[in-house]
């Protein structure tokens, strides 16, 4: 079987001492491609060294919600020259997070030193980069968090590429999951709901439509729970890091809520891989 990463971010500083280790297991265990995920200006060039020096990888580029607030005057810039530069690359991680702005605590340790852009602000460069990729018909990658209202608003109201773009992790009502794919969306499922208090998130990914469904991992973020997690890297200052191979895992798992065999998901999904992503 052949298994496909929509979403992840190996560029990130946790996995670099595990490269050798890391690429030579996504290799055994069949991933052919992780979409890596470039998420503020300060890390889209490593993305692109990355890309440049392992095929698996597929390069976007993207201002995340998080790093909205600490743009520089040169984004829209820097981001296009990324994007000219690079081959195959496409649009992620963009998108809305209201969480960051009503309910993460102030001292939050992942969005220490940011400023928490207002969701407006948010909007507003959130739209401007989906509108390059409805240019340019690209894939975009979209996180969206407490703001699937205004996301939804946002997208029908805006030129689409027409390939369509990527919920990653979407983790909205399952009553709009037929109103976003008819918008274009695909839809990412991640470890994350495999806790156990996450049952309705489950019973949101047994209905949405078998050709629009992919699987991601996030990683370095978001370990599965051990029991689906075959392959490990050490803590870095007591923060887990998650192998992008436990992909298999959640393949796995996902086979599983949808009853389907690993063979007809690992087909399906990569048909949708590659339509969304292109080869
Ligand atoms: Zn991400």
């Amino acid at each position: 079987m052949n298994f496909y990463d929509a979403h992840a971010h190996l560029q990130d500083a946790e996995l670099v001492p595990h490269y050798p280790r890391v690429f030579a297991d996504l290799a055994a265990a069949g991933i052919k491609r992780v979409v890596t995920n470039g998420s503020s200006e300060a890390d889209w060039s490593a993305v692109a060294s990355l890309a440049a020096a392992q095929p698996i990888i597929h390069p976007s580029f993207g201002l995340h919600p998080w790093d909205a607030g600490n743009r520089s005057p040169a984004w829209q810039k820097n981001l296009l020259a990324h994007l000219d530069a690079t081959p195959g690359a496409v649009i992620g991680e963009i998108g809305l997070d209201r969480w960051i702005v009503t309910r993460a605590k102030p001292d939050d340790r992942r969005l220490s030193g940011l400023r928490r852009a207002p969701i407006d602000e948010q909007a507003g460069v959130f739209r401007w980069q989906f509108n390059v990729a409805a240019e340019r018909n690209l894939p975009a990658a979209i996180h969206c968090v407490d703001a699937f209202g205004l996301l939804h608003d946002s997208l029908r109201a805006a030129k689409r590429p027409p390939r369509g773009f990527l919920l990653h992790s979407y983790g909205g009502p399952a009553e709009m999951v037929p109103a976003f794919a008819k918008l274009g969306a695909y839809f990412s499922f991640n470890a994350n709901f495999l806790d156990a208090r996450r049952a309705r998130l489950r019973e949101v990914y047994a209905t949405v439509p078998a050709n629009r469904l992919l699987v991601e991992t996030d990683a370095p973020s978001v370990r599965p729970p051990p029991a689906q997690a075959p392959y490990s890297l050490p803590d870095t200052d007591g923060v887990h890091v998650n192998h992008p191979a436990n992909l298999i895992a959640t393949y796995a798992a996902l086979a599983e809520l949808r009853s389907v065999t690993p063979e007809i998901l690992a087909a399906q999904v990569e048909a949708n891989f590659l339509r969304l992503f292109g080869s």
